[in-house]
């Protein structure tokens, strides 16, 4: 048994594990490539079965990765992966479809996400991912990257509410989606996804994050990846493409933070007095 909550609700009802595993920088060296899949496979094992990916990551290698690590387990996961703006038309998002399935090895894409807005046709990529989800090639479809506003210019269009989720940069350090994106997709059922979950390995050295860490002889980035799952409605998906770092990861399910640690958190990591533009790395 976890103490955190294990799975988050998507829109149609369907329940997908909160905790995943990123491949952003993976499968792009020979040099680190078994241990990469490794990591992986440990990952699928402990329970992290939602695989982040996209077509931009490595120019297909991460999609190429997963498919040599994990095909043979393919009704064990849940894989997830992106299509570039530059690709976003309805023609566009098909074809990129049809590609990152044959990189993955798969017949279907759990969850297919515009990688982020830049001069893409929404509409024709709403209705290339209704198609693709018609045909079966996807299961679900969604955004990443997109700020309050932009939800709503997308709930303004046909078919625009069916989004399943937006992947987003969310973690201890970077709070400003709490003011009020967070709350927007809970108020639709809508789960967030929080993409660089320990902040791309770049939180502060020393912070209250170790003195709580110190204190359950754990490691700081279990305890920031722990808050991350402790937010209702939030999946993470953190990036590990060492053994130890997968463990660890994979514990910090087991981590509820109390009210007093939470508080102690928000002294440092202060939540949201204001809007802040959605970040992006
Ligand atoms: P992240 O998961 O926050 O951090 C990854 C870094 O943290 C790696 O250097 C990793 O090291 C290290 N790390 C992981 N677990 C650790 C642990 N327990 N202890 C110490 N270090 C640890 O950052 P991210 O890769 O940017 O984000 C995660 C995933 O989100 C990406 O891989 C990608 O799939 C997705 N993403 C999406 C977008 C988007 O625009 N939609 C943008 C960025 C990322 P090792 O690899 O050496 O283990």
């Amino acid at each position: 048994m976890t103490a955190q909550q294990t799975t988050v609700r998507l829109p149609t009802g369907e329940q997908a594990p909160a905790l995943g595993q990123g491949t952003w920088e993976m499968g792009e060296r020979a040099k680190t490539r078994n241990a990469e899949i490794a990591a992986l496979k440990t990952g699928v094992d402990l329970g992290m079965t939602v695989i982040d990916t996209a077509e931009m990551y490595g120019e297909g290698e991460s999609e190429k990765l997963i498919a040599e690590a994990l095909k043979d387990r393919r009704e064990e996961i849940f894989i997830v992966s992106k299509v570039y703006p530059h690709n976003g038309s309805e023609a566009g998002v098909k074809a990129a479809c049809e590609r990152s399935l044959k990189r993955l090895q798969t017949d279907r894409i759990d969850l297919y996400l515009l990688h982020w807005r830049g001069g893409e046709d929404l509409e024709g990529v709403i209705g290339g991912f209704e198609t693709l989800k018609a045909q079966g090639k996807i299961r679900h479809w969604g955004v990443s990257n997109f700020d309050t506003e932009d939800m709503v210019e997308l709930f303004s269009l046909e078919n625009g509410n069916r989004c399943a989720t937006n992947q987003i940069l969310y973690n201890v350090a970077r709070r400003g989606p709490e003011f009020d994106l967070l709350p927007w997709l809970r108020e639709r059922n809508m789960p967030a996804m929080a993409y660089s979950p320990v902040d791309h390995a770049r939180l502060p050295k020393q912070s209250v994050l170790n003195d709580i860490a110190q204190a359950r002889g754990l490691s700081a980035m279990q305890i920031a990846l722990a808050w991350v799952l402790q937010q209702p409605q939030v999946m993470a998906i953190p990036k590990a493409s060492t053994l130890a770092h997968v463990i660890e990861n994979a514990a910090a399910r087991d981590v509820k933070l109390s009210t007093e640690e939470l508080n102690l958190i928000d002294t440092q990591f202060k939540p949201p007095k204001s809007k802040r533009p959605l970040e992006m790395l």
